[in-house]
Parts: C-alpha cells; structure tokens; sequence
C-alpha cells in the first residue's frame, strides 16, 4: 500500500546545475530524490543542499560510465554523474506527521500531517484541519482514536467517517434549528454537506441562503437573528459576512429601532 518511495545515490559525483549559468561541483555527495521529483544534492557541510531542484517535470536516470540521473524543470537541468558508486537505494517514505495513536489493523503508528494515515500500512483518513485527535479509542469495533471538531458544538467521533458520521451528529443537533434570515422566507436551515458543512435553506433552489458552519461552538444570537459562535479568532455570526455579530439580540435591536 506504500508505493512512494525515496531514491538516495551516494558516491563521488560531479554535479552539473544549469539554467542561464553553469555551476559544476565534484565532491562525495548524497543525492535525494523525492516522490515528487524534488531533487537535494547534499555534502558534508550544513542543512542546505549544495544544488537542488524542486519537483523536477522528470527525472531519469541510466547506468552509463557509473551512474547519472537527470533533473529537468523549465529551462533548469541538474546532472549527477557518480565516478564511483558508493550505494543507489529506494527506501519507502510516506509523509512525517505528529504521533496521535496506533493503527488497529497492524499496529503501526497513525501520525497526523494533512489528514491522518498509518505508517505501518498506508491507511488514511481525512479530517478537518482544525479537528484536535484524542487519546480515547472509538467504543465501536473500530478501535481507531477519537477526533474532536466544532461544529455549533464540540462533536467527538471516530476518526472513520464511515464508523462514527460528524455529518450525522451535527445533523442531529442542528438540522432545523435556526430560521432562514432572508425576508420574506419561512424556510428552516438544513444541514447538508456541500464540499464543507453548510446551514442552507430548505426551500433551495427558490431561496439560496446557506452559509458554511463555522469551526466554532454557538455561544449567542446575532443582532441579525442568527447563532453567533465562538471561534479561534473571536466571535462571529453564522453569516461570515454580516457585521452584527456584537450588536446582541434581535429583541435588544428592535426595541432600539422602535
Ligand atoms: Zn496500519
Ligand atoms: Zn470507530
Ligand atoms: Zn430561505
Ligand atoms: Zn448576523
């Protein structure tokens, strides 16, 4: 199920890296080739590579007069030619993330980069960016850890989507529970999901109105007449372009307008 894998020559290279100039250097270097094409010449001194190229369009490689691979990128090409060999690998690689628990299907580690996957046997499961991933395991047969998002509450659920449903939770608390705002509409907001979460109308496609749910726990009511929530850069409205959110409820308003 892994099938990225890192490719590393080390040997006494010459190393050609052309664009509008030339630069060739010879030393014993180490050459890196990731599962994007980005390719890292590294020496003896420091973290920065002696010469690069990032995400290469190819990069090929043939035995000929020792080994040399060939990077192309644009109008750049870096040549690496090894006078004498010392290895040429492919080692497995997957993305480095935080440890946040172990795989229950082989007991490899699950680390959190973009989503979270396992080490050990590739598996992946998708999660909201601003999901925080528990210590306790699911209490279904699962045996995968918890993740917790907020979604008007904060939800704790299986990281499996199809064991545990966030949609469904939400779903259950939410659905129905607020008004359209739009005039003139008597419409209660769905929860659906439409790319990400969303609170639209029910009488869509005669009234659009929806708006996303925000990451964020619902702690009041809007002048507007919608939830505001609590979120990581402060409070807001459920509409993220309504400018209310600190005016307090509608009854405070519309006493004020009479
Ligand atoms: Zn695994
Ligand atoms: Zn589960
Ligand atoms: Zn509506
Ligand atoms: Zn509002």
């Amino acid at each position: 199920m892994i099938d990225d894998a890192i490719r590393v020559l080390a040997g006494d290279c010459t190393v050609i890296a052309e664009d509008a100039d030339r630069e060739e250097y010879r030393g014993r270097v180490t050459t890196i080739v990731k599962p994007d094409n980005t390719v890292l010449v590294h020496d003896s001194d420091g973290y920065q590579p002696v010469a690069w190229l990032t995400r290469a369009d190819s990069v090929s490689s043939e035995r000929r007069d020792g080994f040399t691979l060939v990077a192309k990128k644009d109008t750049q090409t870096l040549r690496i030619a090894a006078h004498e060999q010392e290895g040429f690998a492919h080692y497995p690689s997957s993305a480095a993330g935080t440890p946040v628990g172990e795989c229950p299907d082989c007991d490899g580690a699950l680390v959190r980069s973009s989503g979270v996957h396992c080490v050990g046997c590739g598996n992946r499961y998708g999660v909201p960016a601003d999901a925080t991933i528990r210590d306790e395991r699911c209490d279904c047969d699962c045996g995968l850890p918890k993740m917790r998002v907020e979604r008007g509450l904060a939800f704790t659920v299986c990281l499996d989507r199809g064991c545990e449903s966030l949609d469904a939770a939400v779903k259950a608390e939410f659905d129905r529970e607020w008004a359209c705002p739009e005039p003139g509409c008597d419409g209660d907001l769905r929860i659906l999901r439409r790319g990400g979460l969303i609170a639209g109308c029910e009488h869509y496609p005669d009234c659009d109105t929806g708006f996303a749910v925000p990451a964020g726990v619902v702690d009041g009511e809007c002048g507007c007449g919608l939830p505001t929530f609590e979120t990581a850069s402060g409070v807001r409205c459920l509409d993220a372009t309504c400018d209310r959110a600190l005016e307090g409820p509608l009854e405070v308003e519309s006493d004020a307008d009479d």
